[in-house]
C-alpha cells in the first residue's frame, strides 16, 4: 500500500493556531510554524481541497525583481528560500531557475525597466538590462523586427528567477507539515469567528466551531469576506485571473519571458505545453472563471510576439480569483483583534512569495509582532499613506 502525503484529518475542538485556507500560503505558514517556532497544535482549515484555489491555478512564475527595498526583502528571502525548499522539505518541486525577461515595447517602458534594473542591483538583486539582439539570442523564436506591432526595445533579465511546479510544491509543503504534527482539515469552510471582546477566540466553521489561542488568515480574496463579519474592510478587491496552456510541443523555449504592455507571458513545462498569462479582467469577482475577449487579447498578442505559436492548438483555459490592493503589495502582519493576523492581497503574484510569506507570516504570528520584512506591509499604511507601490512590476500580471 502506498503511504499518502498527507493526512486529511478530523477537526479537534481547540488548537493553539488556527491557520485559514490551505493554499500554499496557508501550508508554508503552518509549516514553518511547527518547524521554526515549535508550534505544533495547528490546524489548517480549508473549506474546499488542498491548494484548490490560486495555488493550483498560477502560473508558477518566481521571481524577486520588483522596484522598492520592502519588496526586495520580502521577494529575495523567498526566492533564496526557493533555492533551498527541495532540499529542506526533502521532495522535488521542478523549481528551475531558467531566467524571467520582461520586455520593454515602448520608451516610457524602456525607463521604467532601466530604473528597475538599477534599483535590483541596489538592492543586490541580479538584474541586468538586454539589448533587442541580447533578448534574440535568448529567445530565439521571438520577433524583434520594428515594424512589428509592440517592437521589442529591450528587456529586463533576472537569471536566478524561473519557476516550479505549484501541486508538487503545495504537496511537499503538507507532507512536511503533516509530518510535523500540523493537522490539515478539508472541506471546512470558516464562516465566522467567535470573540471575547476584541480577542479572538476561534472560528465558527460548517463542521462547528473550533477555539483557538491565535487565528491567521490566509484565505487569498476570501480573506476580508471574513473580516467583514467583524467590521473590519480590508482593501481589496478580488478579479478574475486567467492563463492557458497549449497543446505539448517540441521545446521552442526554455525560459520565461513577460511583456506589461501587451498583458501576455509565456513559458514551456517540462512536459511540452506551452504555458501562457494573460492580466487580470477589470471587474470584480469571485467566480473563478473570466471573458473570452481577454484570452483572446491575450493570443493574439503572443502570436505577433512568436509567430511559431500560430501552429499551438491551445488546450485548456482557467481563471482563478486574485486579491488585489491598491497598491499592488501584499497586507502582512496584525490587526486591530488580539489573536486575528492577516496574509493577503498577493494579487497576481503571490505564488512566487509562497515560502518567504509563510516563513515570515509564521514568525509574526509565532512572536505576536510583524517580522521585519512584513513591517512595510501592515494594514496600518493605507491609514498612514507610507504605499509601497508595485504597480510598475506587478503591471502584467506577475
Ligand atoms: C491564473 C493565475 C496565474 C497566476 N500566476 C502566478 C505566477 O506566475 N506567479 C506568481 O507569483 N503568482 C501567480 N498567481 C497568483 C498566485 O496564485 C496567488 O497570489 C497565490 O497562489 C496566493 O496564495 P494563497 O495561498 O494566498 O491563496 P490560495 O491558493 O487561493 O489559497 C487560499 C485558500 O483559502 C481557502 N478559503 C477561502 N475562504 C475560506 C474559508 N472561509 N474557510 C476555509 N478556507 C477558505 C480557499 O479555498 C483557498 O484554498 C496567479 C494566479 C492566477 C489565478
Amino acid at each position: 500500500m502506498t503511504t499518502p502525503l498527507w493526512r486529511s484529518r478530523e477537526p479537534k475542538s481547540s488548537y493553539d493556531v488556527i491557520v485559514v485556507g490551505a493554499g500554499g500560503h496557508g501550508l508554508a505558514t503552518a509549516y514553518y510554524l511547527a518547524r521554526e517556532h515549535g508550534i505544533t497544535d495547528v490546524a489548517v482549515l480549508e473549506r474546499g481541497w488542498l491548494a484548490g484555489g490560486n495555488m493550483a491555478r498560477n502560473t508558477t512564475i518566481i521571481r524577486s525583481n520588483y522596484l522598492w527595498g520592502a519588496s526586495a526583502g520580502i521577494y529575495e528571502h523567498a526566492l533564496r528560500l526557493w533555492e533551498g525548499l527541495e532540499e529542506d522539505l526533502g521532495q522535488s518541486v521542478l523549481f528551475s531557475q531558467r531566467g524571467v525577461l520582461n520586455l520593454a515595447h515602448t520608451t516610457h517602458d524602456e525607463r521604467e525597466s532601466v530604473r528597475r534594473v538599477n534599483a535590483n542591483r541596489l538592492n543586490g538583486i541580479d538584474a541586468e538590462w538586454l539589448t533587442p539582439e541580447e533578448v534574440k539570442k535568448l529567445v530565439p523564436i521571438i520577433d524583434i523586427s520594428p515594424e512589428l506591432r509592440y517592437p521589442v526595445l529591450g528587456a529586463t533579465f533576472q537569471p536566478r528567477a524561473g519557476v516550479a511546479k505549484h501541486d508538487y510544491v503545495a504537496w511537499a509543503l503538507a507532507s512536511g507539515a503533516d509530518r510535523l504534527g500540523v493537522h490539515l482539515v478539508e472541506n471546512c469552510e470558516v464562516t465566522g469567528f467567535t470573540r471575547n471582546g476584541d480577542t479572538i477566540t476561534g472560528v465558527e466553521t460548517t463542521r462547528g466551531p473550533i477555539s483557538a489561542g491565535r487565528v491567521a488568515l490566509s484565505a487569498a480574496g476570501h480573506t476580508s469576506v471574513l473580516t467583514e463579519t467583524l467590521g473590519l474592510r480590508l482593501p481589496v478587491q478580488s478579479h478574475p485571473l486567467q492563463a492557458l496552456v497549449s497543446e505539448v510541443m517540441e521545446p521552442v523555449i526554455d525560459t520565461v519571458v513577460m511583456s506589461n504592455t501587451v498583458h501576455v507571458y509565456v513559458h514551456q513545462a517540462d512536459k511540452g505545453e506551452l504555458v501562457l498569462g494573460a492580466g487580470i479582467d477589470a471587474y470584480n469577482g469571485y467566480s473563478q472563471r473570466g471573458s473570452p475577449a481577454t484570452i483572446e487579447n491575450q493570443v493574439a498578442a503572443a502570436v505577433a510576439l512568436y509567430p511559431v505559436f500560430g501552429h499551438a492548438h491551445t488546450l485548456r483555459t482557467w481563471g482563478g480569483v486574485v486579491d488585489v490592493s491598491p497598491d499592488a503589495s501584499p497586507i502582512i502582519g496584525l490587526t486591530p483583534f488580539n489573536g486575528l493576523y492577516l496574509n493577503c492581497g498577493w494579487g497576481t503574484g503571490g505564488f512566487k512569495a509562497t515560502p518567504g510569506a509563510g516563513h515570515v507570516f509564521a514568525d509574526t504570528i509565532a512572536n505576536d509582532r510583524p517580522h521585519p520584512l512584513a513591517e512595510p506591509y501592515s494594514l496600518d499604511r493605507f491609514r498612514t499613506g507610507a504605499l509601497v507601490d508595485e504597480h510598475g512590476a506587478a503591471a502584467v500580471a506577475h
